[in-house]
């Protein structure tokens, strides 16, 4: 990505790259939107620097899951505001997907995403292709033309595959193509009319229930599946604890899975809906707090690969709907490092390279992406992070167009100080010491 070719030094922070075991107080020289060099002192003539002192200078994150909008849901989010958002977050690259209008089912409309990311976005932009045609579940897209495009995976997102020999059909062919799919696990007869996670919450709220099996169900389906076809899968948005003990057997036997837990997945249960309504209403469900307990153990045990948000911003009217009627999603990008480092990090309850590998190199794994760690000649892509930076989410501040978070007014603990992108800096905290 030409757009993305600076030179940059970063000075005197804690380096930290769990793929590529550095973990040291070192500088960081960006040549040309690329690492040209890590070492104690560098001095570089004429080179830009970047104090990062009391900072840990960390691979460029990446959201493997958001929803940028753009096209046709623009009163939502656009490329330029999401990617906005993604780099007050400290995330630097986004892996989004195709539930946009149209849909991405053509490889002329994955270039145009890819034209348009580099026009108006400033992070960088890596597009998923839909499975189906016009994500109806019903007919195979071209797979392999969308990823001459440069899809980087494939899903419906939003919607599933019921069809199980359709599934296995795109299982084969991501196995020829080398590109993982995605997709949004949930069968939709079970969960029919439910907005909240089916269970003694929803009961005593008188809400509509979804149960876990709605998606463990099509789990197992799937990594059954993957395994047959020897198909990449890459479970989304993993929510309970019986998804992941099917996602560790699939693994324990050889299958090409990983998945992703979203961070509210870690940090919220049901009891949030009680609280939050709407802005605590998403798909899949907050689940119990023994759902986010296992995951929280497959997350320090390496069971589950990346953290991503699940961003899937909506507009206040939108939201303003009875829990019924009211969109499934909630925006994630500004508040992942927060939420990350408060309740993994700090807590004790992840170890921090842990936390750090599942934001950078497990989704750079996961589907194929440059970076994700810090070696020579790897994208300049670097998230800088104050640990102990406190502050309090204020939706109104955000960058991205939309607002719809639960954690309005939450104390959080660790923010971005600097987002670096191909050696340019795409963000700095205002209230930051950089
Ligand atoms: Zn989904």
């Amino acid at each position: 990505m030409s757009a993305f070719s600076d030179d940059l030094l970063i000075r005197g922070g804690h380096v930290l790259d769990p793929a590529g075991g550095v973990d040291g107080e070192l500088d960081v020289l960006i040549r040309s939107g690329r690492v040209s060099g890590l070492g104690a002192h560098l001095m570089a003539a004429g080179v830009p620097v970047l104090d990062a002192t009391g900072l840990l200078v960390l691979p460029g994150f990446i959201d493997a899951h958001v929803h940028l909008r753009e096209p046709g849901f623009e009163h939502k989010e656009t490329i330029a505001t999401g990617t906005a958002a993604a780099a007050a977050g400290g995330i630097c690259a986004v892996v989004c997907m195709p539930n946009t209008r149209p849909a991405p089912d053509r490889p002329e409309q994955v270039r145009s995403l890819l034209d348009r990311a580099r026009d108006t976005g400033c992070v960088r932009v890596y597009p998923i292709g839909c499975i189906t045609r016009g994500r109806s579940g019903r007919e195979l897209a071209p797979l392999a033309e969308l990823a001459d495009a440069g899809a980087v995976g494939f899903s419906d997102d939003g919607d599933s595959i019921e069809d199980g020999a359709l599934m296995e059909q795109a299982l084969t062919a991501a196995q020829t193509i080398g590109r993982p799919l995605c997709p949004h696990e949930e069968i939709k007869a079970v969960t029919a009319g439910g907005v909240m996670h089916a269970g003694q919450v929803s009961q005593r709220l008188g809400l509509g229930g979804m149960p876990a099996r709605g998606e463990e169900d099509m789990i197992a389906r799937d990594v059954r599946l993957s395994a047959r076809t020897g198909g990449p899968l890459h479970v989304a948005h993993l929510s309970t604890a019986g998804g992941l003990e099917l996602v560790r057997q699939a693994r324990a036997g050889g299958a090409p899975v990983t998945c992703e837990v979203m961070t509210h997945h870690l940090v919220l249960t049901d009891e949030a809906v009680a609280t939050h309504g709407t802005q605590a209403k998403m798909s899949p469900p907050l689940r119990t707090a023994v759902d986010t307990a296992a995951l929280t153990v497959g997350l320090a045990d390496g069971s589950i690969q990346a953290i991503a948000t699940d961003h899937a911003p909506h507009a206040a009217d939108e939201k303003a709907l009875p829990m019924e009627r009211a969109p499934f999603g909630i925006v994630g990008l500004e508040t992942a490092i927060g939420l990350s480092f408060t309740y993994l990090v700090h807590t004790g309850a992840v170890p921090l390279a842990t936390v750090v590998a599942a934001w950078t190199w497990g989704p750079a794994r996961a589907f194929g992406l440059p970076g994700g760690r810090l070696a020579v000649g790897d994208p300049g892509d670097v998230t800088l992070v104050d640990p102990k930076r406190d502050w309090t989410v204020r939706p109104e501040e955000f960058r991205s167009r939309s607002r719809n978070t639960p954690f309005a007014g939450y104390r959080l603990k660790g923010k971005a100080a600097a987002t670096v992108v191909g050696g340019r800096v795409v963000y700095r905290d205002p209230g930051g010491r950089t």
